[in-house]
């Protein structure tokens, strides 16, 4: 038996890293399990930070193609060198998990490197890379082991013709031809990247619609800016098979209202529909650790699991699989520890698709609103009708601001547009203060600047918006 801790975090990622530095703070002996080469997770290796990389740069490179000349910037013959775009995103990445070493290091975390699981209420065993077992006891286990893709039945991922998200980030060179499976945010901003980088690309979606769950006027809006930027839908399509034939991919997919079947040629196939609580190998079962029929364990309000010393954050729970949500729910279980209240808003959870132009919600959508028979009133404003959108050439989208009909408390907003996945930090907040819109539309905004969007918006609850 090795050293003692107070509290063993499995799994290094955004819920279990946060979860550690805060426990540390709080004055725990704290150590984190980490099975993957590097910190960060998910999030900072595959997910979110290789993937913002490759949009912005991405982008940047569009730009200089489609814009810049008009704009006076007379840059000729652009190219891409596609391995240097990657390097540069490997590079990001290394910073960002060596960042989280250098916090846990600062800290005085103890990083175990290795496969976790839990053999004992309070035992954790470590299998690291020479196979070599150690046992830890501790007073406190957290269970942060994340989520993996998920795939369709008989479509099997290889990682070099049919890919996930991970294979995605990684292609060496541009394919000529990308199918998406899936019109989620993972699948659209993959394949913003491909194509702003010259891939001709089709998203097979099985629903009449993109990004389910987010209010219906924004995914209507979105779904026309991305088919005018040359993303091809297939909308309603169910697909039945992938098959590799000589190197190539062939998608066949029916339509669910006039049941034609299709078969499209590939290069490549990313399957991004969706993702799984990744808790295999821990040993769930044997403790008796209960999960619902979606594979994800089961707590209650305070994270805890049938043993009141074993928790469980992030992607292994139910809610919106978010780095911030995991984040959140890792400092509140620390506090819960501690004996401190803990919490998270599950109310108040911004959601962000980084594509141009970004997408932003957070709170309720009209379509819950209707389901709740809740009444509400809604203030839009457009980005054509905001100075500063105006002078930089992006003036497609819109900020909407729902509100409570009698109280006028916010409820929700949601903005497609530009900068917007910064500004949904704004609605948040007020709607964490219990804002009414007439606060935000009170609330002295710099010009020019988007967020005037966002007061114009607040002011058009009341129909009293200055510039539209
Ligand atoms: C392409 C892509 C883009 C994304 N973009 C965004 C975004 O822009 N914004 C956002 O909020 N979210 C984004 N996400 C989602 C986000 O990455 C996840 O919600 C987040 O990483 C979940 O954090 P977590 O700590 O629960 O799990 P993870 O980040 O998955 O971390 C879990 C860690 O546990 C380790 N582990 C698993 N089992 C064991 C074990 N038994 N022993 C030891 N270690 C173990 C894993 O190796 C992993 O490193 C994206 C995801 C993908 C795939």
């Amino acid at each position: 038996m090795q050293e003692n801790f107070d509290v063993i975090v499995i799994g290094g990622g955004p819920g279990g890293y946060v979860c550690a530095i805060r426990s540390a703070q709080l004055g725990f002996k704290t150590a984190c399990v980490e099975s993957r080469k590097t910190l960060g997770g998910t999030c900072l290796n595959v997910g979110c930070i290789p993937s913002k990389s490759l949009l912005n740069l991405s982008e940047i490179y569009h730009k200089a193609q489609t814009e810049f000349n008009n704009l006076g910037i007379e840059a000729n013959s652009i190219k891409l060198n596609l391995s240097k775009m990657m390097n540069n995103k490997d590079r990001s990445v290394l910073t960002l998990t060596k960042g989280v070493e250098y916090l846990f290091k600062k800290n005085k975390i103890a990083y175990l490197r290795g496969y976790g699981s839990i053999t004992s209420k309070n035992t954790v065993t470590v299998v690291d890379e020479s196979k070599k077992k150690s046992h830890y006891q501790t007073e406190n286990i957290v269970i942060s082991t994340g989520s993996i893709p998920v795939s369709l039945p008989k479509i099997k991922i290889d990682e070099k013709i049919i890919v996930s998200s991970t294979g995605a980030l990684s292609f060496s060179k541009v394919p000529k031809k990308l199918i998406i499976i899936g019109g989620g945010y993972i699948g659209l901003e993959m394949g913003s990247v491909w194509k702003r980088l010259g891939s001709e690309v089709t998203v097979v979606e099985f629903l009449d619609h993109i990004i389910p769950g987010m209010d219906g006027d924004i995914s209507n809006e979105f779904l026309k800016i991305l088919k005018k930027q040359g993303i091809d839908f297939e909308l309603n399509s169910k697909v039945n098979a992938v098959a590799q034939v000589k190197g190539q991919a062939i998608v066949s997919f029916t339509n669910n209202k006039s049941a034609k079947i299709e078969r499209v040629q590939a290069d490549k196939v990313l399957v991004a529909v969706g993702r799984k609580p990744n808790i295999d190998g821990l040993n769930l079962t044997k403790m008796g650790i209960e999960k619902d029929n979606q594979g994800r364990i089961q707590i209650n309000k305070k994270f805890q699991t049938k043993f009141e010393n074993i928790y469980a954050i992030g992607d292994v729970i139910p809610g919106p699989m978010l780095a911030h949500k995991a984040e959140d729910e890792g400092i509140a279980v620390a506090e819960i520890i501690a004996g401190q209240s803990g919490h998270v808003n599950y109310k108040v959870i911004p959601a962000v698709i980084y594509t141009h132009p970004e997408v932003a919600c957070v709170g309720k959508t009209e379509e819950e609103l209707k389901k709740e028979k809740i009444e509400y009133k809604v203030g839009k404003f457009p980005f054509l009708a905001n100075s500063r959108a105006k002078v930089n050439n992006e003036t497609e989208g819109f900020v909407k601001i729902i509100a409570n009909k009698k109280s006028d408390k916010v409820l929700g907003a949601h903005m497609i547009g530009p900068q917007v996945g910064t500004m949904i930090a704004e609605v948040a907040l007020a709607m964490e203060f219990g804002a009414s819109s007439e606060d935000i539309a009170r609330t002295c905004h710099a010009h020019p600047t988007h967020t005037e969007a966002i007061k114009e918006a607040a002011l058009a609850v009341d129909k009293r918006s200055i510039h539209y």
